[in-house]
C-alpha cells in the first residue's frame, strides 16, 4: 500500500504499531492502522433427490475445475445470504431448507469456509457468468479428480459418509495444504 485512505499521505509504514503485537500498515502521518483479517466463503452443497449440484470454474484460480457453488461474503450480507447470491450467479439456482454443515479454517490462505447444505428448489439451473458448466452428480459420478479446492472435497466427502451413515452433523476443522496434498484436523463440535 502506497498511500494513507483517510488523509492521502504516503507516510506507510508496515512495522508493529504501539500497544499492538504484529506488524501492520499504518499511517505516520494520521496514525491510521490497515488491518488484514481473514475472509468468510460461504457455498452450498445444493442437493436434488440422490444428487449434488457442482459448477465447473470459468474464472481463475481454478479454471475448468469443479466447485460447489461458493464465493467470499459481501459487507451487509449473513453467510446464508452470501451461499444463496453466490449460488444464485454461479448456477442460476434457487435453495431452500438450508443448515450449516461444516467450517473449515485455512490459516495458511486466511480464509474461513462455511458450508451449508440445502436443497434445490427445482431443476432450473444453468451456468452463471462465473461457470462454464453445472450438473448434478450422483456420488459415483462426482468428478473427484478434478476439484477445485480441498475444502470442497472435504464437503462432499463428509457428506456422502454422512448420508450413508443416516445422519449428518456439524464438522469443523483446520485445511492445510501440505505440497500438492491437503490434511483435514477435526476440531470438536458440540452434538
Ligand atoms: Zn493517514
Amino acid at each position: 500500500m502506497r498511500f494513507c485512505s483517510h488523509c492521502g499521505s504516503s507516510n506507510i509504514v508496515f512495522t508493529t504499531p504501539k500497544g499492538d503485537n504484529r506488524p501492520r500498515h499504518h499511517c505516520e502521518s494520521c496514525g491510521a492502522v490497515f488491518y488484514e483479517n481473514p475472509k468468510i466463503v460461504a457455498g452450498f452443497i445444493p442437493v436434488w433427490e440422490d444428487s449434488i449440484l457442482m459448477c465447473k470454474r470459468a474464472i481463475e484460480p481454478r479454471y475448468g475445475l469443479w466447485t460447489l457453488p461458493a464465493g467470499f461474503m459481501e459487507n451487509g450480507e449473513s453467510t446464508l445470504e452470501a451461499a444463496e447470491r453466490e449460488t444464485s450467479e454461479e448456477a442460476c439456482a434457487e435453495v431452500k431448507h438450508s443448515k450449516l454443515f461444516a467450517l473449515f479454517n485455512l490459516p495458511q490462505i486466511n480464509q474461513v469456509y462455511m458450508m451449508f447444505i440445502s436443497e434445490l428448489v427445482s431443476l432450473d439451473f444453468s451456468p452463471g457468468e462465473e461457470t462454464l458448466e453445472c450438473s448434478l452428480y450422483e456420488k459415483q459420478d462426482v468428478p473427484w479428480d478434478s476439484i477445485a479446492f480441498p475444502t470442497i472435497t472435504y464437503s462432499l466427502r463428509f457428506f456422502f459418509e454422512d448420508r450413508k451413515n443416516g445422519t449428518f452433523k456439524f464438522h469443523c476443522g483446520d485445511v492445510f495444504r501440505e505440497g500438492s496434498n491437503s490434511k483435514f484436523v477435526a476440531h470438536e463440535v458440540l452434538g
